[in-house]
């Protein structure tokens, strides 16, 4: 493990930290607790509702005339959102779909870029008591009439063009969709005209009664590890957004928010929407996909304050070269945090040297609903490390025997990251398959899927995904250890690394390799590359073969697909790709 830390010294904050003293949170912390000083619940006791929390108790409160979200257009310009007019739309949202007939429980589904429709349809749904599931826009027809089936969506709300190329010719395979809002289209014979139907609806609204056990939210994985599953979570959900919001984000008032997670992605959903509005913050949301230079602009001219991103689009900047950053006012940010895959030191580093701030890795899943663990503002980052867990969260690296029993491992020794059951966002089933979810505890305690180290600090290593990790010659390697020492090379912009059959040592180290401009593919380089690797890593775990490729592929929630580049290697089918960026 890298000795690297980057102290966080209390005498220089320019605010305070939220989260300042870890130790005596996690002491005092109770979800029971934070529910009656963090959110308000419906009024009359009538329950807990995520729109509410997140709309409602601002825009009834002292926050109606504050920005909630400001849309960025693509060709320039902006709309503005107070969380006076969201409320209003999202009043008339939940009227509409009363209108419809959609009853509680029913989905709305949302394929829908990064558009003020969108933000309307999620919290308007919510509000209504009805299930919001978002779709990536880029999906092609097969991946949308999968999950609109599996998920038994009712309603879709989508723009003109994607239900032309996308939805009409599969709308009659759909038996339980029965009405497509089209948000830039007048009506026709078979979709809704957003503009009228919420002009005719009423900007009144009561939220309904809503039982915090009330399913809210669907949302399937990202497909890294096979076929997405649907995860299922609850309004009491919103408890887990807004603390966490706080907490590991550092959210405050007065705060501006910029998320960068497409809303396709849980992350889009959590920290793209709830959390932020729920803490009553400012957003910024950009229409427009990844531009590097682009992104340096709105971080200056946004005056964004707290950036959460993502490991791919830090190696983008980062391949972009730091240049891009020079002559940028980027003083008014104070926190930068970054979830989906493990963040490699070189990236946390280059946060200080680009941005002048180091970038706080945290982790979750969709079955998580939030940040579990976390690099805190005011706690050292050992770079290359997940963090620490919440307060309210406790975590532990466990081995299951075979007989269903549960074993602690001792701190330094890798084995699957677990988690107490019973935090408020956690996901209540994956839609369908009652017996994966089960399969998924065991001796109390959640198993992740992923595995990873402790250390005697408690600060939590990722070593790999349970299916990703490689055994060669008796040992067991994480690819990320040996992705984060390729990303050290000065030509390396992405790494990723997988095992390969070998009858000698079972499995050898395979890497697989893309370029930062500039540099030239070739026999040369490759030498260089493993050499270079064999001094970081030693014999046993440095990769063995390597292969030079364009891009590598990766899901459209950015994370490098490793089973993908396993099946090509191998001349195996590819399995489940509908989440595949640039695929169908
Ligand atoms: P699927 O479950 O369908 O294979 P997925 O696990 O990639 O897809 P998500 O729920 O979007 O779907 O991603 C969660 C996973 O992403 C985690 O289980 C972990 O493997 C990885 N991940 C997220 N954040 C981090 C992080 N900070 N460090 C390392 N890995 C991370
Ligand atoms: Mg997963």
């Amino acid at each position: 493990m890298p000795a690297l830390r980057i102290e966080k010294k209390s005498g220089e904050w320019k605010v305070a930290p939220q989260l300042r003293d870890y130790e005596a949170l996690r002491e005092s912390f109770s979800w029971a607790k934070a529910a009656a000083e963090e959110l308000q619940g419906l009024p009359g006791g009538r329950g807990l509702n995520i729109g509410f929390e997140a709309v409602d108790r601002h825009a009834l409160g002292a926050r109606s005339e504050q920005c909630a979200i400001r849309f960025l257009q693509r060709e320039g310009g902006h709309e503005d959102f107070s969380y006076g007019r969201l409320y209003e739309a999202t009043n008339r949202f939940a009227n509409l779909l009363a209108s419809l007939g959609l009853k509680k429980g029913d989905r709305v589904f949302g394929l829908l870029g990064r558009v003020p429709e969108l933000y309307v349809t999620a919290l308007g749904a919510l509000k209504a008591g009805a299930v919001f599931c978002p779709l990536f826009s880029a999906f092609g027809p097969e991946p949308i009439q999968t999950r609109l089936s599996l998920g038994e969506g009712k309603l879709l709300v989508t723009t003109a063009a994607l239900y032309q190329k996308k939805v009409a010719a599969i709308r009659a395979s759909l038996p339980y969709l029965k009405h497509v809002i089209l948000v830039d289209a007048a009506a026709r014979p078979d979709t809704i005209g957003w503009r009228e139907a919420m002009s005719n609806a009423s900007p009144d609204f009561v939220v309904p009664p809503t039982d915090p056990e009330d399913l809210a939210l669907l949302h399937f994985t990202s497909g890294t590890t096979g076929k997405p599953k649907g995860a299922l979570h609850v309004h009491q959900a919103i408890l887990a957004h807004h603390v966490t919001g706080r907490l590991a984000l550092d959210f405050r008032a007065g705060d501006v928010f910029w998320c960068t997670a497409d809303p396709g992605w849980v992350t889009g959903t959590s920290y793209g929407i709830l959390s932020p509005l729920s803490n009553g913050v400012t957003m910024v949301v950009d229409a427009q996909d990844f531009d590097a230079q682009r992104w340096y602009q709105i971080l200056e001219e946004q005056r964004v304050s707290v950036w959460y991103t993502a490991p791919t689009a830090v190696r983008m900047m980062m391949k972009g070269g730091s240049e891009l950053s020079r002559g940028r006012d980027l003083s008014r940010l104070r926190f930068i945090a970054s979830v989906g895959e493990p963040l490699n030191p070189e990236a946390v580093l280059w946060g200080v040297e680009a941005l002048g701030l180091p970038i706080h890795d945290n982790w979750w899943q969709t079955e998580t609903g939030g940040i579990m663990i976390a690099n805190y503002a005011a706690m050292d980052i050992k770079p290359g490390s997940m963090g620490r867990p919440l307060p309210g969260i406790e975590a532990g690296v466990v081995r299951r025997r075979e007989d269903g029993s549960v074993e602690v491992l001792p701190d330094g020794e890798p084995g699957e990251l677990a988690l107490r059951p019973g935090w408020p966002s956690m996901f209540r089933g994956y839609l369908n398959e009652e017996a994966r979810y089960r399969k998924c505890f065991a001796g109390n305690w959640y198993l992740t899927g992923d595995l990873a180290k402790r250390d005697t600090e408690g600060y939590y290593w990722f070593v790999g995904r349970a299916d990703d990790m490689i055994k060669s010659a008796g040992h067991l390697i994480g690819p990320f250890e040996v992705e984060s020492a390729l990303l050290e090379h000065a030509a390396v912009a992405e790494a990723g690394v997988i095992g390969k059959p070998d009858s000698t040592v079972g499995e050898v180290v395979k890497a697989f390799v893309s370029l930062k401009p500039g540099y030239e593919a070739g026999e040369t380089l490759k030498r260089e590359l493993l050499g270079f690797a064999r001094t970081r890593l030693g014999a046993a775990v440095a990769p063995k073969e390597i292969d030079i490729l364009p891009a590598l592929p990766r899901t459209r929630s950015g994370k490098i697909l490793r089973r993908l580049l396993k099946a090509r290697e191998l001349g195996l089918p590819e399995g489940d790709t509908s989440t595949l960026e640039g695929g169908a």
